[in-house]
């Protein structure tokens, strides 16, 4: 397994960033940016959203980290191709700064990355969203990691304000107008909290006249967190219900967790720290079992 890159950028407020570097054998090298120190969203199962929210970075911020990666690290690993909005932050909540960089980073005068190998990636923020989808042509990755909205409200807590049903429909409605556009919905699998066979058939359904690639991430344990991974042979199982049901799905099983570089895994809490919410009861045992 090929080991991911960190670089950590001091900005000039001495506020630190991180950014990843993913080599791919297949010659698709991805640089994974940060749009904001911290994140306000507090996501439960994320090391970042541990951290609250610092600030947002600029437009300048994001892209030279995909500038510095190029720079840096296309002799060691091969040029760069891809560039996601997955490091430290929520995009949209950022939303300005992020078109923007975004913009930059395919813009021919400037990174000249392919619209289809920019991803930015969201929670679930629906209005800015919409934006996102009206003013970029970039692609777009969206976090569900839950199939009903107890466990969302629960594990992302974005979703009391914007609940699945709001998110899926809009998408739906906008990805209409778009050609040959497909949402790539991420799904980290918690086990006992969302990988049951339940979980997959709801998942079929709710995603249905949606464009939509899915991909099952296994879960990267950090120091503090409450959550297991689901186990392998489970997650092939939940990934063969989906494509039966006529789901396009790929499996991302873990890279990085060694060195604290994998996703949700970026960042350093400090000592005022975002709260972990109650657990609800019928996932208490769940969270509690043996490993
Ligand atoms: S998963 Fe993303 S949006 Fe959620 S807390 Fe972590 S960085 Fe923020």
């Amino acid at each position: 397994m090929e080991l991911n890159y960190v670089i950590l950028f001091s900005l000039e407020d001495g506020l630190v960033i991180e950014t990843v570097i993913i080599p791919c054998d297949r010659g698709r090298n991805t640089v994974c940016v940060s749009s904001q120190v911290g994140c306000a969203m507090n996501c439960q199962f994320c090391y970042t959203g541990r951290m609250g929210l610092t600030r947002h970075l600029t437009a300048a911020e994001i892209v030279e980290q995909a500038v510095f990666a190029r720079r840096l690290f296309s002799e060691e690993v091969g040029p760069i191709s891809n560039v996601v909005f997955m490091g430290m932050g929520e995009p949209l909540h950022n939303v300005e700064n992020v078109i923007q960089a975004a913009h930059i980073m395919v813009h021919e005068q400037g990174l000249h990355f392919s619209p289809r190998k920019v991803t930015v990636s969201t929670s679930g923020l629906v209005p800015q969203l919409k934006r996102f989808l009206h003013e970029s042509n970039c692609a777009l990755a969206v976090s569900l990691n839950a199939t009903t909205d107890e466990v969302r409200n629960w594990i992302m807590p974005i979703n009391r304000k914007y609940k699945l049903d709001l998110l899926l429909q809009t998408l739906r409605e906008e990805l209409h107008r778009k050609k040959n556009y497909k949402v790539l919905f991420e799904y980290v699998m918690l086990a006992g909290v969302n990988d049951s066979i339940e979980d997959a058939k709801r998942l079929i359904d709710l995603v249905q006249g949606i464009p939509c690639k899915i991909n099952l991430i296994s879960f990267n344990p950090h120091s503090g967190s409450q959550f297991r991974p689901t186990p392998e042979e489970k997650i092939i199982e939940f990934r063969n219900i989906l494509a039966e049901g006529g789901c396009t799905v790929f499996l991302r099983l873990s890279r990085g967790d060694d060195q604290m570089a994998a996703c949700g895994q970026l960042g350093k809490p400090g000592p005022l720290q975002a709260p972990l919410l109650r657990v609800p009861q019928e996932f208490q045992m769940a969270l509690n079992a043996p490993a």
